[in-house]
This record gives C-alpha cells, sequence and structure tokens, in this order.
C-alpha cells in the first residue's frame, strides 16, 4: 500500500487555522443538540495505513456522528445480509436532498444508502433480531471500525427519534411499498440511534481509514469488513456521500466522503488514509463550510484527487 509522505509531517494545525477564518454556513437546527453546537469548533484528523494517527487542536471533542455512520450502516449491512442488501437498495445519486421523500421509480427502493431512505433501511438489516439487538449490533460494529467503545448521546438519540417527522414519513413510505420489512417506528429507532453514536474528528478519522485500508482497521489491526465490502462502500460513498453536491465534491476534492449535519465529513482515500474534518457551520447541502474548504486544501496539498494530480 503506497503511503503518502506528506500526511507524516503535514500541519494541520495550520490547515485548521487556515480555514477557520471562513464564517459561512448555519448550525444545523433540526434537533436543540445540534442547534446548541459551537460554531467555532473545527479538527482535523489524518489516519495513515501503518496506523499512525495525526490530529489538530480539538480533535478529542466529542460530537454526533449523524450521517457521517451511513457508510459504516451499509458496510454492516452487506456483511450481515451476505450482500443481499444490494438488491434491496439502489447505488444511484439521486440530485436531492439527504430527507428527500423519494423512493426509487419501479422498484421502490430507497436510491441510494446514503441517504436518508437508505440509512432507514441498511439500519434495519443488521443482524440482531429486534430494536436492542441491531442497535447492540451497530455500536459493536462501530466501535470496532474506530477501534474504541464508542457510546451514544442518548437525548440526541431520544430527539432524533422524536423530531424525525421526514424519516418517519420516508419508514412508511418504504412500509408501503413492502421495501422495509420492520415496523416503521423501529426502522426509525434504530437509525436515530445510530446517527446518535458519539465520537471525535480521530475517532471518525480511523472509522474512513479502515475503509481505506480494505476493511482492515489500520490502528488496532482487525479485520472489521471484507475488502469487497470496503470497496463497494467507498465506491457508493464516491458517488453519493455528499447528496446532490457529489458530483462538485468529486470534480473538487476527488475523494470519496460522507457529510454529515453535526459539521463532520469523512474520507477514505484507499491505500492512502482515513480523514475527518469536523465543524458545525453548514451549507445549503448539509455540507459543513469548514470541512469542505479543509478537504479540498487536504486534496490538494496531499495530492489526493481520484482522478490526477491536482498539483501542477
Ligand atoms: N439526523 C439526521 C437525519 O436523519 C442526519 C442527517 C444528516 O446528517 N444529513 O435527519
Amino acid at each position: 500500500m503506497s503511503r503518502s509522505p506528506d500526511a507524516r509531517t503535514y500541519d494541520l494545525d495550520a490547515l485548521r487555522e487556515r480555514v477557520l477564518s471562513e464564517n459561512g454556513g448555519a448550525v444545523d437546527d433540526s434537533i436543540p443538540q445540534l442547534a446548541e453546537a459551537d460554531p467555532a469548533l473545527c479538527a482535523i484528523a489524518l489516519v495513515l495505513p501503518d496506523g499512525t494517527v495525526r490530529s489538530s487542536a480539538q480533535a478529542d471533542v466529542p460530537f454526533s456522528v449523524q450521517s457521517a455512520v451511513k457508510p459504516f450502516l451499509f458496510a454492516l449491512a452487506l456483511v450481515d445480509t451476505d450482500g443481499a442488501a444490494l438488491d434491496r437498495i439502489g447505488i444511484e445519486p439521486t440530485g436531492e436532498a439527504f430527507d428527500a421523500l423519494k423512493l426509487e421509480s419501479g422498484t421502490g427502493r430507497p436510491p441510494n444508502p446514503m441517504v436518508n431512505a437508505g440509512a432507514l433501511l441498511t439500519a434495519s438489516l443488521v443482524d440482531g433480531g429486534d430494536v436492542d439487538g441491531r442497535n447492540e449490533r451497530i455500536l459493536r460494529g462501530l466501535s470496532a471500525f474506530a477501534g474504541r467503545k464508542l457510546e451514544v448521546d442518548e437525548d440526541v438519540a431520544r430527539a432524533e427519534h422524536l423530531l424525525g417527522d421526514r424519516n418517519h414519513a420516508l419508514a412508511h413510505l418504504m412500509r408501503s411499498e413492502g421495501t422495509l420489512r420492520v415496523s416503521a417506528d423501529d426502522a426509525v429507532a434504530v437509525y436515530a440511534r445510530a446517527c446518535a453514536v458519539l465520537v471525535d474528528a480521530e475517532a471518525l478519522a480511523v472509522m474512513g481509514a479502515t475503509l481505506a485500508c480494505g476493511g482492515v482497521n489500520p490502528v488496532t489491526g482487525e479485520r472489521v469488513v471484507p475488502s469487497s465490502v470496503a470497496r463497494d462502500v467507498v465506491s457508493v460513498m464516491a458517488t453519493c456521500g455528499v447528496y446532490d453536491g457529489s458530483g462538485r465534491w468529486m470534480q473538487s476534492v476527488g475523494v470519496p466522503a460522507k457529510s454529515s449535519v453535526s459539521g463532520a465529513i469523512v474520507l477514505a482515500v484507499p491505500g492512502r488514509l482515513g480523514a475527518a474534518v469536523i465543524s458545525p457551520p453548514l451549507d445549503e447541502q448539509g455540507t459543513s463550510v469548514r470541512g469542505c474548504v479543509a478537504s479540498d486544501h487536504l486534496s490538494v496539498d496531499l495530492d489526493l484527487h481520484a482522478f490526477g494530480s491536482t498539483q501542477g
């Protein structure tokens, strides 16, 4: 596995300072806990294939993972269904917002695993039998990706479950199509709890690095998912990870990634590194403003673009 020599010495605190001056965007207010997020929070972490973890200031500040959990739910669903999850869910970009009330026409399947409909479904496909069992399986799986025991912010989980009207609507829509096979409320409960898992930039970067390293956590050495699953997940991150901004993201940053309303972005560059950026103010597509700028700089400075050198 080739590694970027620059990533070992790259000054993440200087990058953090550079992006801190970006003052655009607004903090998500879909639940009170997110509305209270500190708009000045900004942290960046990188994890290399040999397990080296590099972080800026504030990389240990916890936040709820929100939609950055979706690639990992997809991974767990692929493992637990032996790949059959791919028949239950589309993998095409939507060109629409993350919570659009829209399913694939003809099949009634969710359009892809990176939007809410898809993640409601993937969270319902993991092993565990009932809500508690699936919650436990997800927390265990995410902890293996992160290489540490993660916890849930119970207030966030409750608020997401209670206030997620569009998620309830999507779950009922999928029930009506016969594509969701657990009760709508159970599906929302499990997905809401997965969104409420607490990570920090360092943990999320390790999670991204596990995908970038073919499913092996480079810090713990544990194989978390088969390499074919990591490949499938990273492919769908590349095409759908930034919702209706995915095309622009791939053109400019050129790195498979997943955004979230907490302001986190997780990046997975196969064979090179995993990374995470957190900063709560979001643009109109629900992507962290500073996270975009930081990812842009990382891509250029470390030459990460998938389709060619961004330098010179
Ligand atoms: N909790 C959010 C939701 O499902 C997650 C969305 C996101 O991060 N884009 O509504």
